[in-house]
């Protein structure tokens, strides 16, 4: 059996329990990755655990055309959760497909056909998601891409009124670049992006997959601006790791979503892991606790680790840019310290923790990274 598209990790996980993983020599690691943000409310949270028990006894699937209670109360759940009018929720299975539909909805939705999306941003990596995904190592090989995409310079609102005209169907970007290495955009920034995309009637698509569901202090990233995009789209976490994608759309972009479909789309049992994985956050007020503990981990980092590192980001989505490659780092921090981040981009650390975390964690996290940080320059 050959693995050609993940290249592996020397860590067997043969079990997941709150901010841990273990290996299947039943050693734990304190799972501050995540796997991409994917366990928000810790690994096989018992509420989640039950509701997807409590699903699997009565029914796991039926054609989406018949109403079952799950997904019309996961509909409620986000619908409620979403910004005032950007209500009408897209069910999908992952999070390029949430895009995707997002691409679709405000093309057919504005007549008009080029998307603007930035340098660094990703969105997935199916044809259109893929198409305004940066990277050219991810899109290249591929190519032809959708024609009509135009990359700007993150964060640079100048450059953003140049490019945005009448032709533009929708302006997609990430409130945090995620992957491309952890970049806050400013609340000026986003506010510009919404009053020009308004200016011209294109749709304001946010990327939230990565920033969404209380990471980052609000329950969108989006709402640190006081902005109302048209779109919104989320994925990653929202069922505690099984697959869903879904678009939230102003109306004028909802009434556009007619021949779009799917489907697995909203199926019984990943809406009932959701709505289950959305009221563990508002039970046990993960929110606030990652404003709390991402300032404490931000903190405490630089007094840990000086002038030597820029941190970026905002509750618990942090990124540590150090002056070298991090592979080596990454790979003594999950050896040694059996403590599990990620990359984004060569030189960042990129910390996207379940929003759970507690004191002693934080501790440990934070003297993990700097002990091999500290213990690598030394060595
Ligand atoms: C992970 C991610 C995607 C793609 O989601 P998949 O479920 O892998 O398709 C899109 N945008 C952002 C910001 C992401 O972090």
């Amino acid at each position: 059996m050959s693995d050609f598209v993940f290249s592996s990790k020397p860590i067997t996980v043969v079990e997941g329990e709150g901010v841990h993983l273990y290996d299947d020599a039943g050693q734990a690691y304190l799972d501050a990755g995540a796997s991409y943000g994917c366990a928000p409310v810790g690994h096989r949270h018992p509420s989640v655990v039950d509701a997807i028990e409590d699903q699997l006894a009565s029914l796991l699937y039926v054609q989406g055309s018949y109403p079952v209670p799950t997904r019309t109360e996961l509909y409620e759940r986000l619908a409620a959760l979403a910004p005032p009018g950007v209500d009408n929720v897209w069910l999908a299975n992952s999070g390029t497909e949430a895009n995707e539909a997002a691409l679709k909805f405000a093309r057919h939705a504005t007549d008009a056909s080029r998307f603007i999306a930035a340098q660094r941003g990703f969105h997935g990596r199916t044809m259109g998601s893929l198409s305004v995904t940066w990277k050219p190592k991810y899109r290249v090989p591929f190519e032809p891409m959708l024609e009509d995409v135009e990359f700007v310079p993150f964060g640079d609102g100048n450059a953003l009124e140049v490019a945005v005209d009448d032709d533009v169907a929708g302006v997609i970007i990430e409130p945090i670049q995620g992957e491309g290495g952890v970049h806050p955009a400013t609340s000026d920034y986003l506010q510009r992006a919404r009053r020009l995309t308004e200016e011209v009637g294109a749709a304001l698509i946010l990327d939230e997959i990565q920033t969404g569901l209380g990471r980052t202090g609000t329950f969108w990233a989006s709402e640190h601006a006081g902005i109302t995009p048209d779109v919104i789209t989320s994925a990653k976490g929202l069922a505690s790791g099984l697959p869903i994608g879904a678009t939230l759309c102003a109306d004028w972009i909802a009434e556009s979503a007619g021949p779009h479909g799917s489907t697995f789309s909203g199926g019984p049992l990943v809406s009932a892991a959701a709505s289950a994985t959305l009221d563990v956050i508002e039970a046990e007020g993960l929110i606030a606790n990652a404003t709390q503990r991402g300032a404490a981990i931000v903190d405490r980092l630089k007094t840990t680790l000086g002038d030597g590192v820029t941190i970026r980001g905002r509750g618990l989505l942090i990124g540590i840019e150090f002056d070298r490659p991090v592979g080596s780092l990454l790979r003594d921090l999950a050896l040694h310290e059996q403590v599990l981040g990620l990359e984004a981009g060569r030189r960042t650390i990129r910390l996207l923790p379940p929003l759970t975390l507690d004191e002693d964690h934080v501790d440990r996290l934070v003297e993990a990274i700097g002990s091999v940080a500290t213990a690598e320059v030394s060595g």
